[in-house]
């Protein structure tokens, strides 16, 4: 029995959603995609990486019953095995994050492999095909935690006039990492949210960031929808709340483009992951 089990572990793929601006879609995309994988016969971890806590609450998750979080995966003090929540969605787990993250920062800055540590939590075999990571709004050393432990960053822009202003700072940030950190990382895919079909700005931004992505822009776009809103204060991802709502679609829409991208990279089995764990170990 332990053999089997240990045989459906694999070194599960790792995307970050990122951004550091704040209210851009990372927390609403984070959970749909998450869910719309799930829903797709993926196992998908979600790690809550925000002391917001928003991924975890909109999952259902009461934080302050936590007895550990992501936090306590941080600093060594806890498995993924032991800290992992079940959700409502079949095949999709979490790692809650609890307010004891928000010290986080402070304590790393002191801490010795400080930029590895979800790293080392992540980069072993695991019983899910992907680990989605929350990250929260700033380019500090949890979302730098979350980028040197990725194979590739999903980064959500809101389609408003302001969307590429402080993106070079992101890319810089990438670049950053690429080169100290972590040779692997890329950008997946820029995923363009809250179009407003009535308003032209939300056009014009999309053409914008379109010229300047070009193909590293998904096709999918995510449009305003209130339903995706709605959803968190119901403990549920919008793709359970309301799964013919256009949001819901847009996500499972989403899923497949990354999945069709996944086959793309790494073709249909994990085998680069397992050749990069082996570079990680050398190493
Ligand atoms: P933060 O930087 O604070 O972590 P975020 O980038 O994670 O924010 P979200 O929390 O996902 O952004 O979204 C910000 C707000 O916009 C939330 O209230 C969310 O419900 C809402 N929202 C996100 N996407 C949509 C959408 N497509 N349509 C309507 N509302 C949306
Ligand atoms: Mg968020």
């Amino acid at each position: 029995m332990a053999n089997t089990r240990q045989k459906q572990k694999r070194i599960p793929r790792i995307l970050s959603v990122a951004n550091q601006k704040g209210g851009v879609g990372k927390t609403t995309t984070s959970v749909n995609l998450a869910t719309a994988l799930s829903a797709i016969g993926k196992k998908v971890l979600l790690v809550d990486l925000d002391p917001q806590g928003n991924a975890s609450t909109g999952l259902g998750i009461q934080r302050a019953s936590l007895r550990t979080s992501t936090y306590d995966i941080i600093f060594g003090d806890s498995t993924v095995e032991d800290t992992v929540k079940k959700t409502r969605v079949p095949g999709l787990d979490v790692l809650p994050s609890s307010i004891h993250l928000s010290g986080a920062e402070i304590e790393l800055v002191g801490a010795t492999r400080r930029e590895y540590r979800l790293q080392e939590a992540f980069r072993t075999p695991m019983d899910y095909d992907y680990v989605i990571i929350d990250c929260p709004p700033s380019l500090s050393l949890l979302t730098l935690n979350a980028l040197v432990a990725s194979d590739s960053i999903v980064v959500p822009l809101q389609c408003e006039f302001y969307a590429l202003e402080g993106l070079s700072h992101l890319v810089k940030t990438i670049e950053r990492v690429q080169k100290t950190f972590n040779s692997r990382l890329d950008i997946h895919g820029v995923v363009l949210t809250m179009f407003d079909k009535r308003n032209n700005l939300s056009e014009m931004v999309a053409q914008d960031v379109r010229k300047y992505f070009g193909d590293t822009v998904y096709k999918t776009v995510i449009p305003r929808n209130v339903r995706l809103s709605e959803a968190p204060s119901f403990g549920l991802p919008a793709i359970v709340y309301d799964m013919k709502c256009t949001g819901a679609k847009a996500y499972i829409s989403l899923a497949k483009e990354v999945i069709a991208r996944e086959k793309k990279i790494i073709g249909n089995d994990h085998s680069l992951n397992e050749s990069t764990k082996n570079e990680n170990e050398v190493a």
